[in-house]
């Protein structure tokens, strides 16, 4: 891959594009799909109006980019941050794509967001801005076009209010607009630990690829939100040892293993990690670095790149979160031997549980929890294994052979379908 400067390197678009090249070119991809597929297929941007609960009028900036509805309804997360940006969103929407067609689920790839801080704003102004998204994007969202679901800083009352304000527009109740619903309106048992789970999975696989044993192996994860306390959680129940976690205002390290559900217990009541006396403090960019068998990345973007990836000590890098490796720290980690679970397979836990809870709106009949376990743990397993054969016989890494696995089939689609005209 070209060399890039540090700013480009962290460009996530630019993360995505250069490994959605290499792996167009590996698969020999004709030039008029690559144009397809490189671009998203529809960009929305909405100014939303809100009256504050002062008496002001404030205006927000909203996106939703649909990158591909080839293989079904697009399918993706919305977040609320003060820095979402629209090259972002558009990152985000071509992974959903990649991802769903991963793990071969009917769906297409969108995201979408707002610049918004959502700790500036009260519960009524949320729910207001919520509101007022959705119902400007009422067109181009539904349960047979686009199906969003929570992201950063958005949650499942966020998505009683989208499937709430859809639904009033829509005079019915739509419940399969969005995914990731409280349970008591439409929404999945094992949905809230299914991106967890997922990343227990896949780990279970990478050892047995690597005859490596659970109770020999030391894991660091870095982010104690959704997906790393309940990859935690569910990784130290059957016999892993968590040696470390790094959080945003401090991490611990305890060789011995970390006490799982002690530090669930004190999160809990403190909100913080900082203080746990199970474990010592430690420097969090450090842990990233610090000897482990798996380092698990569910925090955030752009954690290993060219600056610390030749400090990395695991031999396997599960990547909880999108896009935490950049393209730059993949050839590094690929020279070193790391075996890397990209984010499109390691994640896709939770889109996968979305799917099923979609699926169960349509069917009316909601599963038992084991039910959705154990299809998890069946589609998990089978892309796991897709997509180390397509490694293995391309002799691309991971990262890239899940991308051609995915840009293969949604390629196919389009072949069959053709291009309306
Ligand atoms: P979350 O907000 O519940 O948790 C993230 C945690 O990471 C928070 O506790 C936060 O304090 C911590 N954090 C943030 N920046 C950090 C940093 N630089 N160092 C250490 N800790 C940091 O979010 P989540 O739902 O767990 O999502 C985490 C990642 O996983 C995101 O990249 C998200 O897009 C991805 N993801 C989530 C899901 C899901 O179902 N929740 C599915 C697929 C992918």
């Amino acid at each position: 891959m070209k060399t890039v400067s540090l700013e480009q390197e962290l460009n996530p678009w630019e993360a995505q594009a250069a490994r959605f090249d290499f792996a167009a070119q590996k698969l020999n991809l004709s030039e008029g799909l690559w144009k397809i597929l490189r671009h998203p297929s529809r960009e929305i941007i909405v100014y939303i109006p809100v009256a504050m609960d002062d008496g002001r009028l404030e205006v927000f900036t909203g996106f939703r980019v649909q990158h591909s509805i080839a293989r079904g309804p697009a399918k993706g997360g919305v977040r609320y941050s003060p820095d979402v940006t629209l090259d972002e969103i558009r990152a985000l929407a071509s992974w959903m794509t990649w991802k769903c067609a991963v793990v071969n689920i009917p769906f297409g790839g969108a995201k979408g967001g707002i610049i918004v801080d959502p700790k500036k704003l009260s519960l009524a102004e949320l729910e207001k801005l919520t509101r007022r998204y959705t119902a400007e994007l009422i067109e181009f969202i539904g349960p047979e076009k686009d199906v969003p679901a929570p992201d950063m800083n958005t949650n499942e009352q966020t998505m009683a209010w989208m499937m709430d304000t859809y639904s009033m527009h829509m005079r019915q109740t739509v419940t399969a607009v969005v995914t990731g619903k409280p349970i008591n309106i439409g929404g999945s048992r094992g949905r809230r630990e299914a991106t967890g789970r997922g990343v227990m999975i896949v780990c279970e696989e990478a050892l047995k690829k690597l005859a490596l044993r659970r109770e020999n192996t030391r894991v660091i994860i870095q982010g104690f939100g959704n997906v790393g306390s309940n990859a935690a959680k569910l990784m130290a129940d059957i016999g892993y040892k968590i040696i470390g976690i790094a959080e945003v205002d401090g991490s611990l390290y305890n060789p011995r293993g970390i006490n799982i559900d002690d530090l669930l217990e004190y999160k809990d009541r403190n909100k913080t990690i900082v203080g746990f006396t199970g474990a010592e403090p430690h420097n969090s960019r450090e842990l990233l670095v610090t000897d482990c068998d798996i380092l698990i990345p569910a925090a955030t973007e752009n954690v290993i790149t060219s600056q610390n990836a030749s400090d990395i000590k695991a031999k396997v890098i599960c990547e909880g979160a999108n896009g935490p490796t950049t393209a730059a720290a993949d050839e590094i980690l690929a020279e070193k031997k790391v075996f890397v679970i990209p984010d499109i397979l390691a994640n896709a836990g939770g889109v996968t549980a979305s799917y099923f809870e979609w699926v169960q709106d349509r069917q009316g009949y909601f599963w038992t929890e084991r039910v959705v376990n154990e299809q998890l743990e069946f589609i998990l397993r089978e892309s796991f294994e897709e997509v180390v054969r397509y490694s293995e016989t391309h002799s691309v890494n991971n990262r890239i052979a899940a991308y051609m696995l995915a840009i293969n089939r949604v390629a196919h689609t389009i072949r069959v379908r053709g291009i309306y005209a």
